[in-house]
């Protein structure tokens, strides 16, 4: 396999050092490029100097063949990355009539004058290509450097991304032989990193030129199979890692969430589901309504979260309550039975618990939340210690473990039907 094709990335702008901002642009560019098949070799931020920026350039230039800067561009004192790109690689800074244009129609469509300081941003290295940027003022720029290219892009995320997509990208494939490689993504639920690790590590010496890797992405694990296009293992290295994973494996897709995963269970088997809410106060619900099509298969939840709301909405019995309190699993099943009956759906699935800070006692201490799923011929209640990670964290693991709870359930009630 060949050397893949470097880049490296320069974010210039004082508000990056000194906190003020975060760098999502070397982000976003990062996986842009690792996407279409190139390495990035490394990123490097500079501040408003023209020396510093300058150096960035050149140190960037010298580890990669192409090199993304973003930021600098606009039109005050501190934009100084046509200067930095000219200083760095020995070009003269000149007036662009076509990038004056281009910024004199966008304040022209926009119905304003161009204040005098715009002419800054039309003044650019000779010879380089001007970028237009489509939605905002700052044009970009690209120069061959000896060693390769140099794109300059804007430092606004949005004008960025959009000309990084309609212009670098495209310049790039047809400049260099780049391939994307294959790659195949496994989103796993009730698996550690240690674990998956200890279940695939044998992976890449079983299919040699597969890369294995693993990311974290609370609370769901990825693992990710990244290969030259047309590897002939790739499929059984796959299969290999969806045996595996078995029902921890949720989805292969980055666009399907772990509720869409449950819709599509559903709408497989023509049935419905209702959550009965206490802890979680609707993100269980509102992690379905997220999906497009929900009202498929979502009928309806309800937020019971005081006692009483438990009793009058979902008929919870008040000596249940009294004898076991509202974080009980026997609560927790009457919350569930009651809101299918209510519902007149086949699933049901309630979540009570104490996300604290305060709230907790020694047998039930913050974090404990009992979860209940009853469906056709189901009843599955259980109560978990989640780690004290506070309210917010607490309340939105709680609504993911509820629907991979029911997840699992749905599997396991269709492999019992098929
Ligand atoms: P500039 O093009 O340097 O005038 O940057 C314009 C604005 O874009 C800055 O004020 C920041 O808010 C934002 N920005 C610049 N660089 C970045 C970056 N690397 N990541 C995210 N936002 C950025
Ligand atoms: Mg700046």
């Amino acid at each position: 396999m060949s050397d893949p094709l470097h880049a490296y990335i320069v974010s210039q702008g004082e508000e990056l050092l000194t906190g003020q901002t975060l760098d999502s642009n070397s982000h976003f560019l990062c996986g842009q490029l690792t996407d279409l098949g190139l390495r990035v070799r490394g990123a490097i931020t500079a501040g408003d100097r023209v020396e510093a920026i300058a150096s960035a350039l050149r140190l960037a230039a010298d580890e990669a063949a192409v090199v993304v800067c973003t930021g600098g561009l606009g039109p005050t004192s501190d934009d100084l990355t046509a200067d930095a790109a000219g200083l760095a690689f020995d070009l003269p800074i000149v007036l662009h009539d076509e990038a004056l244009t281009q910024i004199e129609t966008r304040y022209r469509d926009a119905g304003r004058p161009m204040p005098e300081s715009n002419r800054r941003q039309a003044m650019l290295p000779k010879g380089c290509t001007v970028l237009e940027n489509p939605v905002g003022t700052a044009p970009g720029f690209a120069v061959t450097t000896p060693g390769g290219r140099l794109y300059c892009l804007p430092g606004v995320p949005f004008e960025m991304k959009r000309m990084w997509t309609q212009q670098v990208a495209t310049d790039l494939a047809a400049r260099f032989s780049i391939s994307p490689p294959e790659r195949r993504l496994f989103r796993v639920l009730g698996k550690g990193e240690s674990q998956l690790q200890d279940l695939l590590g044998d992976l890449p010496t079983l299919h040699p030129g597969i890369e294995l890797g693993f990311r974290a992405r609370m609370p769901e694990n990825q693992v990710k199979l990244v290969a030259p296009q047309g590897h002939p293992g790739m499929d059984e290295a796959a299969a290999l890692v969806r045996a595996r994973l078995g029902r921890d494996l949720f989805a292969e897709d980055e666009g399907l969430e772990l509720a869409g995963a449950i819709g599509q269970l559903l709408l497989d088997r023509g049935e419905r589901v209702a959550f009965a809410e206490s802890c979680t106060g609707g993100w269980v619900s509102h992690l379905c309504v997220s999906e497009p099509g929900s009202s498929r298969w979502l009928e309806r939840s309800w937020v019971t979260y005081s006692n009483q709301a438990k009793q009058d909405e979902l008929g919870v019995r008040a000596e249940t309550l009294q004898a076991h309190g509202a974080v009980s699993e026997e609560t927790a099943v009457e919350m569930a039975r009651g809101a299918r009956e209510a519902a007149g759906v086949d699933w049901a699935v309630a979540i009570t618990g104490i996300a604290g800070p305060t709230g907790g006692s020694p047998d039930r201490p913050v974090g404990t939340v009992v979860f209940s799923i009853v469906g056709p011929e189901v009843e599955h209640t259980r109560r978990l210690r989640l780690p004290s990670s506070g309210r917010t964290p607490t309340r939105r693991f709680s609504s993911f473990i509820a629907l991979d709870m029911l997840r699992r359930q749905l599997l396991r009630a269709g492999a019992a039907q098929g």
